[in-house]
C-alpha cells in the first residue's frame, strides 16, 4: 500500500485502483447506480475479446439491466426499480443507432431530470461531427472511446469530441502482453482526454480458442478474469507519464461483488412481496408454482421466450383465483408472475399445502433468485 500511495495510487477499497481523479460515470457505477443500457448489439468491429454474449452480438436488440425492452417506458421503470441516479449506454456499437440512443436520452434526462448522468461507450469507426453533435444535444454528460490497441489509425478521431463541453475518455481491457501498446495510447491521449481506464480481461466464452491461443489463462477457478491482466494494469499505473490523466483500472471482481449486488439489493428491495426473504447478497427465496410444462429444467429459458404470454396469463390468473379460494388465503398472498409464466407465493405456505398443488397436477418449489426482470435461478428446491 505504502508503495502505491508513494506513486499517487489510490486502493478505492471497492477492488479498483486510480491515479487521479475517477470519472463521474465511474462514481455511480461503483455505487451500484447506474442503468447499464444496452442499445443495441450491432458493431462493426470483431475485437477478439468481445465481452457480448451471443444472444446480444451482432443483434438488434435493447435491454435496460436484465430486462429486454420493448418500449421506452420499461427503461423508467428499470430506472426506477433499481433508483438510477444516471446511465451507461452500451452495444455493440451505440453510434450504430445514434438517433435511438438521442430518443433514449432525452427521454430519461425528461423523466429524471438534468442531473441523471448518461455516459457512452463507443469506438472511433463512426465517429464524426454530425453523430457527436446530435449526443451533445441530446444531453449526453461523458463519452468514452474504445481505441483499438492493433491499429492506431482512428485514434486522432479523439479530436472531434474534444470540441464539446462534456468529459471525455478512454476505456481498453488490459490485454498482457500489450504493454508497449497502452503506454502508447496513454502518451497519444494524455492532453486530449480526462481519463483512461483499464478493465481486467475477462474471459470470452464466444472466443475460447482465440484466448487459448493466445495462451491466456483464467487467473484462478473462481474467477473470469485473465491471469496477468492486473499485474500489467498495476504496471502501467506505475510507469505511465499520465500528467493530467486519470487513470483507472477496474477489476472484474468489482463488477460482480461490489456494482451487481449494490444494484440488485436495491431492486430486492423495491420488487420484494411481503412473503419474501431478501438475503444479504441481495436475492430473493420465495415460493413457486409451475405449470409441467414451464418448469425450470432443460431448455428452460428457451421454452419462457417461445411461450404464448396471451394464451398462458389467463390460465394462471384462473388458477391464482382457484387457489386463494381452495387454500382460503388472501390476495396478497399469491400473484402471478407475468415473466415467468408462474405462481408466486409465501415458501411457508407452499410447503403447507405441497400435497394438494401437485394433485392439481402443479410444480411447487422454493426457488431463490436474483431481484431481476430475468429473475435468474440460484437454487431450485422441488417441495
Ligand atoms: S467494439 Fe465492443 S461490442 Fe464491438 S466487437 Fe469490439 S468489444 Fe464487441
Amino acid at each position: 500500500m505504502e508503495l502505491l500511495a508513494a506513486q499517487n495510487i489510490v486502493d478505492t477499497g471497492c477492488f479498483s485502483l486510480v491515479k487521479g481523479r475517477m470519472a463521474k460515470g465511474c462514481e455511480y457505477c461503483i455505487k451500484g447506480q447506474k442503468l447499464v443500457l444496452f442499445i443495441t448489439g450491432l458493431c462493426g468491429l470483431k475485437c477478439f475479446y468481445c465481452p457480448v454474449s451471443d444472444k446480444k452480438i451482432n443483434k438488434d436488440v435493447i435491454y435496460a439491466n436484465e430486462w429486454k425492452i420493448e418500449k421506452p417506458e420499461d427503461l423508467l421503470e428499470e430506472a426506477r426499480l433499481t433508483e438510477a441516479k444516471g446511465v451507461g449506454i452500451t452495444g455493440g456499437d451505440p453510434l450504430v443507432v445514434v438517433d435511438r440512443v438521442c430518443e433514449y436520452l432525452r427521454l430519461l434526462k425528461k423523466e429524471f431530470g438534468k442531473k441523471f448522468h448518461a455516459h457512452l461507450y463507443t469506438t472511433f469507426r463512426l465517429v464524426n461531427e454530425e453523430r457527436l453533435k446530435k449526443l451533445y444535444e441530446a444531453g449526453l454528460d461523458e463519452i468514452r472511446f474504445h481505441a483499438n490497441l492493433y491499429d492506431k489509425t482512428l485514434w486522432p478521431q479523439i479530436e472531434l469530441a474534444r470540441k464539446y463541453d462534456w468529459d471525455v475518455g478512454i476505456e481498453i481491457p488490459c490485454i498482457p502482453g500489450m504493454k508497449k501498446e497502452i503506454l502508447e495510447l496513454v502518451d497519444f491521449m494524455k492532453e486530449k482526454v480526462k481519463f483512461l481506464n483499464l478493465n481486467e480481461l475477462e474471459w470470452s466464452e464466444r472466443n475460447d480458442c482465440e484466448y487459448l491461443s493466445r495462451g491466456f489463462m483464467l487467473k484462478n477457478q473462481l474467477s473470469y478474469a485473465v491471469k496477468g491482466s492486473a499485474e500489467l494494469a498495476l504496471e502501467i499505473l506505475k510507469e505511465a507519464k499520465n500528467a493530467g490523466l486519470t487513470l483507472y483500472f477496474c477489476t472484474a471482481k468489482l463488477k460482480d461483488n461490489v456494482q451487481l449486488k449494490n444494484r440488485i439489493k436495491r431492486r430486492a428491495k423495491n420488487i420484494k412481496k411481503s412473503f419474501d426473504q431478501v438475503t444479504d447478497e441481495g436475492t430473493i427465496i420465495r415460493g413457486a408454482i409451475y405449470l409441467p410444462e414451464l418448469t425450470p429444467g432443460l431448455n428452460y429459458r428457451q421454452k419462457l421466450e417461445q411461450a404464448d404470454k396471451k394464451k398462458y396469463l389467463p390460465i394462471l390468473e384462473e388458477l391464482r383465483q382457484k387457489l386463494i379460494a381452495q387454500l382460503k388465503i388472501s390476495e396478497d398472498l399469491i400473484f402471478v408472475d407475468e415473466v415467468k409464466l408462474r405462481l408466486i407465493t409465501d415458501r411457508r405456505l407452499l410447503k403447507k399445502h405441497a400435497c394438494f398443488l401437485k394433485k392439481q397436477n402443479l410444480i411447487p418449489a422454493v426457488v431463490e433468485e436474483y431481484p431481476t426482470r430475468d429473475a435468474l435461478e440460484m437454487e431450485v428446491s422441488f417441495v
